[in-house]
C-alpha cells in the first residue's frame, strides 16, 4: 500500500515537473519581444555628446555608449529630436522624460533638486570636469603656484551657477583672485581670450569648443543616464547591469570615449619658456643606438647609416621641439649601457621600458612610445602545443617575464636569438610582434611562423642620462604623449617592410628554385607557343598551296595567266597557266626592270606590258607581243590599279589571255566578209574600197590601169554546159587571174560572169597591151569541150592622179563595152582625155 502511494507521490511530482519545464519553455517566447524593445533616448544635438553629422549619422560620447549598451541589452533605440536652442531642447526633453514620454536621457550630473525628479543609473558613465582653457594658438600655459597670490582673468558665460561656485572654490585654493569678465556667448568668450581681455575662458570638458585646449581641470563630476520616476524599475536595472559589463569588457572605454570626443586639443604640443630656453643652449644630443636591433634601431646593410622606429621617431621631435641628435652606434646593450655611464651620450633609443634595467643602469625612462604584445615565433614544421620541455631561446636582456617549461639558451641580442631559431639551433623564442613582423618579411626567414601570445607587451622608451637636466625628459615626454597616432603607425609600418629588397636579383638569389621552375614554365610555354604557330603556319601553307594549285587549275581551263604587279618593286609575279611564258603553270617573278634597256622582241615585250601597267588605268588592251616560249603572240590585258590614299599606284593586278586563236578567227571572218564565196576574189564592194585606196596614192606621172573582163556568151555555156560547168568556167577564170597579176594587184569579181583588176602602176601603154593581150589569149586555155574555148573580152581604163573610181570604171566599162562590139575576145584601152594624156605621156 506504502509502496503504490509513494509512486503514486511520485507520478504527481513528475507530472509538477513537467507541468514547470513547460512553463519554463513558454516563459522566453512570452519574453521575447522585451528583448528587442525599442528605447525612447532624449537626443539634444549637443557638440561631440549627442551629435548628428552632415550626412545625418549620429555619433558622441553618450551615443557610442549607449550603442555599446545595446550589444548587452539588445535594445533598439529611437531617439527623439526638439528642435530650438540647446538649452530649449534640453529642457523641453526633461519634462518629457518627466511626463514618460521619452524613456532614458543621458550626460545628466547629479544634483539634489534634480535626484528629486530624476531616477538616476546606478553606475555613472563618464565623468565631466570644469576647465579652464586657452587658446590652441598662442595660449599660454598658466604655472598655478599655490604658494604665491596670482590674479586671473576668467571669461564665463554666466557668472552664476555651478561652474562659478566652482570656480571660486578652486581659486580660494589656489590662491587665486578671478576676475570675472561676462560674455554672452561661447564665441564671446573666446573673443576676449583672442582680444586679451581675459586669461582663460571657464567651461566644462563636456562642452567641445574649437582651437581651445584646457591647462586647469578641477571638480570632477560623474555624469549618468536618467529615467523617469515613473518608468518600470526593469530599464534601470537593466542598464546598471548593461554599464558593469562594458566597463568589465573594457576597463578604458571611458577613458578611450573621453580621449575621442573631449581632449583632442590635449595632443596640441606647446613648450614653456624655461623649456624653450634649454632647446636655445642644448646643442647636439649624442643618442645611443643599437645597432641590430630591427626594426627598433639598426644599421641599414647598404647604406651603414643608423634606422628603424627610435631614430625615426627623434627626426620627428627634432621638427617638433628644435632639439638636434646625434646618433652613436652601439653593437649591444651593454655597450651602450657603458656609454651612457661613461658620459659618451646622452640618452638611449628604443630601450625596454622596465624599471629594474632603469635602475640598475640609473637612467631616466621616458614615457613608452610604443607597445608591442610578445609573441612566440617558432619554425613552420613546429606545433605549438610540443614546445614543452624545448629549447627557448632567449635575449641576455630580454624582459620577457612569461611563463614557460623547458631549458632557456641565452643569446647576445634578440637579432642572435631569432637568427638561432631559424636555424633550428632553438626550438622557439619570445620577441615583440614588430621584431617578428620584421624579420618574416625578410625572404630568408620566411619558414618561421608567428604564434600571438596574450602575455605583457614589450614596451619601449627612451632613456635619459640621470646627470642631464630633467627638462629634456619632460620634453621627450611631452614629445611621446602629443604623437599622432596615425604617424606612430606610419613609421611601424615603413621600418617593419622597409628592409625588403625586392630587386629582381636579390629575388632570384634567395628564391632559386621556384624563379628557375617560372622560368622553365615560361621557356616551355614559348616552345610550346612557337611549335603551334609553325604548326598553324604549316597548316595554312598547305592550305594555301593548294589553294593555289585549283588556282592554277582553273587558269589553265580558262586558259588565262593572272598576275600582280609591285610598282615600287617592278616585279611582276605571274601565274601562269598555258606556258606562253614558258613555265607551264608555275608560279613566277620577273624583275621587269631589267627587260627596260633591251632592244631584243622580248624587252620590246615587256616594255609595251610595262607602259600599260604604268598608265595605272583599269582597262583592256590588246597586244601582239614576243613571248618566252619564242614566238609571237596576241595577248589581252586586263589591268585593275590599287592606289594607296595618296592616289600613287601600289599594285596592279589583272588577267593575260593568250587570244591567238580568237584573233585568227576574227581575222578569216573578217576575210571572208570581203571576198566572193565562189572564186574567193575580192566582192565588188571590197574591189572598190582597196582601188579608192590605190588612187590618191598615186604620184604625178604615175599610172594605174583598171581592168573589166567578162566571159563572151556566158548565158550560152550556161546553156550548153549547164550552171555547174558555169561556174567552173567562172573559178578557172579567177585562177588563171590570180596566177597572171601580182600580189600587190587588186583582183575582184564584181558580179555575174564579171571580172575586175586594178594595176595600182603600170609601167607604160605597151607593156599594158601586151599584158591584156596575152591575158585573152591565155583564157582560151580553159576548153569547154574539144571544139570550144573560152574566150574573154576586157575593156581597160587609165588611172592618172586626182580620178575617182566611178571615173575609171565607166570609162573601162565603155571600153569592155566597145570590145564586145569589135567582136568580143578582144581587149579595148579607153583612150585617155587630154589633160591625163599630157601627164601619162610626161
Ligand atoms: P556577152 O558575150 O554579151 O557577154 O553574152 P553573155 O551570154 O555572156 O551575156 P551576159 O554577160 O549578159 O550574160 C551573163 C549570164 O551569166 C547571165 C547569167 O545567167 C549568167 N550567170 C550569172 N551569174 C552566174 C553564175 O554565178 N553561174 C552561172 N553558171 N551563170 C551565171
Ligand atoms: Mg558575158
Amino acid at each position: 500500500m506504502r509502496q503504490q502511494r509513494r509512486s503514486k507521490i511520485q507520478a504527481v511530482c513528475l507530472l509538477l515537473v513537467l507541468l514547470l519545464q513547460l512553463w519554463g519553455g513558454l516563459f522566453p517566447v512570452m519574453a521575447s519581444p522585451e528583448e528587442s524593445r525599442t528605447i525612447r533616448v532624449a537626443y539634444p544635438i549637443q557638440k561631440n555628446i549627442t551629435d548628428v553629422d552632415e550626412n545625418g549619422k549620429y555619433f558622441g560620447y553618450t551615443y557610442e555608449y549607449l550603442e555599446e549598451i545595446a550589444q548587452y541589452t539588445g535594445w533598439n533605440y529611437e531617439f527623439v529630436q526638439i528642435p530650438g536652442s540647446v538649452d530649449e531642447q534640453l529642457s523641453t526633453l526633461m519634462k518629457m522624460v518627466q511626463g514618460g514620454e521619452v524613456d532614458l536621457m543621458g550626460a545628466m550630473l547629479y544634483s539634489e533638486d534634480l535626484g528629486k525628479q530624476f531616477d538616476y543609473s546606478g553606475y555613472s558613465y563618464g565623468t565631466s570636469e570644469t576647465v579652464l582653457q586657452v587658446l590652441n594658438e598662442g595660449g599660454h600655459n598658466i604655472i598655478v603656484d599655490s604658494q604665491k597670490e596670482q590674479t586671473l582673468r576668467v571669461a564665463v558665460y554666466s557668472t552664476s551657477g555651478r561652474m562659478v561656485r566652482e570656480l571660486y572654490e578652486y581659486c580660494e585654493m589656489n590662491l587665486i583672485t578671478p576676475e570675472l569678465i561676462e560674455c554672452g556667448s561661447n564665441e564671446e568668450m573666446i573673443r576676449a581670450l583672442e582680444e586679451g581681455r581675459a586669461d582663460v575662458l571657464l567651461n566644462t570638458s563636456m562642452n567641445y569648443l574649437e582651437n581651445v585646449r584646457p591647462v586647469i581641470r578641477f571638480a570632477p563630476k560623474p555624469f549618468y543616464f536618467v529615467t523617469s520616476k515613473n518608468s518600470d524599475s526593469d530599464l534601470i536595472a537593466e542598464l546598471n547591469e548593461a554599464i558593469v559589463s562594458v566597463t568589465e569588457a573594457d576597463p578604458y572605454f571611458q577613458t578611450t570615449l573621453n580621449e575621442k570626443y573631449f581632449a583632442p586639443a590635449s595632443r596640441t604640443f606647446v613648450l614653456s619658456d624655461k623649456e624653450e630656453a634649454y632647446i636655445e643652449q642644448a646643442g647636439v644630443l649624442r643618442v645611443g643606438v643599437m645597432s641590430s636591433q630591427p626594426p627598433f634601431q639598426y644599421k641599414d646593410e647598404k647604406t651603414g647609416a643608423l634606422k628603424g622606429i627610435g631614430v625615426d621617431l627623434l627626426r620627428d621631435i627634432s621638427k617638433t621641439t628644435g632639439l638636434q641628435f646625434a646618433m652613436v652606434e652601439a653593437s649591444s646593450w651593454e655597450e651602450l649601457y657603458t656609454k651612457a655611464k661613461n658620459g659618451q651620450v646622452d640618452l638611449i633609443a628604443g630601450m625596454p621600458y622596465d624599471y629594474t634595467t632603469a635602475r640598475e643602469r640609473d637612467l631616466a625612462m621616458s614615457r613608452p612610445y610604443l607597445s608591442s604584445p610578445y609573441t612566440l615565433l617558432m619554425h613552420e614544421e613546429m606545433s605549438e602545443d610540443s614546445i614543452q620541455g624545448k629549447r627557448l631561446a632567449l635575449s641576455r636582456t630580454s624582459t620577457y617575464d612569461g611563463y614557460f617549461v623547458g631549458t632557456a639558451v641565452p643569446y647576445d641580442s634578440v637579432d642572435a636569438c631569432i637568427r638561432a631559431v631559424n636555424r633550428r639551433e632553438a626550438d622557439y623564442t619570445y620577441v615583440d610582434t614588430y621584431t617578428a613582423q620584421y624579420y618574416l618579411n625578410l625572404p630568408s626567414f620566411e619558414e618561421l611562423k608567428m604564434v600571438p601570445q596574450t602575455y605583457t607587451s614589450y614596451r619601449i622608451c627612451f632613456g635619459v642620462v640621470k646627470q642631464r637636466d630633467h627638462i629634456l625628459l619632460g620634453l621627450l615626454n611631452k614629445s611621446v604623449l602629443s604623437m599622432d597616432s596615425d604617424d606612430l603607425q606610419s613609421v611601424i609600418y615603413q621600418n617593419i617592410v622597409h628592409k625588403v629588397d625586392f630587386s629582381v636579383e636579390y629575388f632570384i638569389q634567395k628564391n632559386p628554385i621556384p624563379v628557375l621552375a617560372a622560368a622553365g614554365c615560361v621557356f616551355l610555354l614559348v616552345v610550346a607557343l612557337l611549335v603551334v604557330i609553325l604548326l598553324q603556319r604549316i597548316r595554312a601553307g598547305k592550305a594555301i598551296s593548294l589553294e593555289l594549285q585549283k588556282h592554277v587549275r582553273l587558269y589553265s581551263i580558262t586558259n588565262d595567266s593572272f598576275f600582280e604587279y609591285d610598282f615600287k618593286k617592278k616585279r611582276l609575279i605571274l601565274k601562269d597557266a598555258n606556258g606562253v611564258n614558258g613555265n607551264g603553270g608555275e608560279i613566277v617573278r620577273y624583275d621587269l626592270s631589267r627587260f627596260l634597256g633591251k632592244d631584243s622582241p622580248e624587252g620590246k615585250s615587256q616594255r609595251l606590258f610595262l607602259e600599260i601597267l604604268d598608265s595605272a588605268q583599269n582597262h583592256v588592251q590588246e597586244i601582239y607581243v614576243y613571248c618566252r616560249d619564242g614566238k609571237w603572240h596576241w595577248i589581252r590585258v586586263t589591268v585593275e590599279t590599287i592606289c594607296d590614299s595618296a592616289g600613287v599606284p601600289v599594285y596592279a593586278i589583272g588577267k593575260i589571255s593568250v587570244i591567238d586563236e580568237e584573233k585568227s578567227e576574227k581575222e578569216s571572218l573578217r576575210e571572208q566578209a570581203q571576198r566572193d564565196s565562189m572564186t574567193h576574189l575580192y566582192n565588188s564592194e571590197t574591189s572598190k574600197r582597196l582601188i579608192e585606196e590605190h588612187l590618191p596614192k598615186l604620184q604625178p606621172g604615175e599610172v594605174g590601169a583598171l581592168l573589166l573582163l567578162d566571159v563572151d556568151l556566158f548565158k550560152s555555156i550556161n546553156d550548153t554546159y549547164g550552171h555547174m560547168c558555169g561556174d567552173e568556167t567562172l573559178k578557172a577564170v579567177a585562177r588563171l587571174l590570180e596566177s597572171s597579176f601580182r600580189d600587190g594587184d587588186v583582183i575582184g569579181r564584181p558580179g555575174g560572169d564579171e571580172f575586175l583588176v586594178y594595176l595600182p602602176r603600170i609601167q607604160d601603154i605597151p607593156a599594158l597591151t601586151k599584158k591584156c593581150a596575152g591575158l585573152c589569149e591565155t583564157v582560151h586555155q580553159i576548153r569547154l569541150d574539144a571544139a570550144r574555148v573560152v574566150t574573154i573580152s576586157v575593156g581597160v581604163a587609165l588611172s592618172y592622179p586626182g580620178m575617182d573610181y566611178e571615173e575609171l570604171y565607166r570609162q573601162a566599162d565603155r571600153a569592155l563595152y566597145s570590145a564586145k562590139e569589135g567582136g568580143r575576145d578582144r581587149f579595148e584601152i579607153a583612150p585617155a582625155d587630154q589633160m591625163h594624156r599630157q601627164s601619162g605621156n610626161s
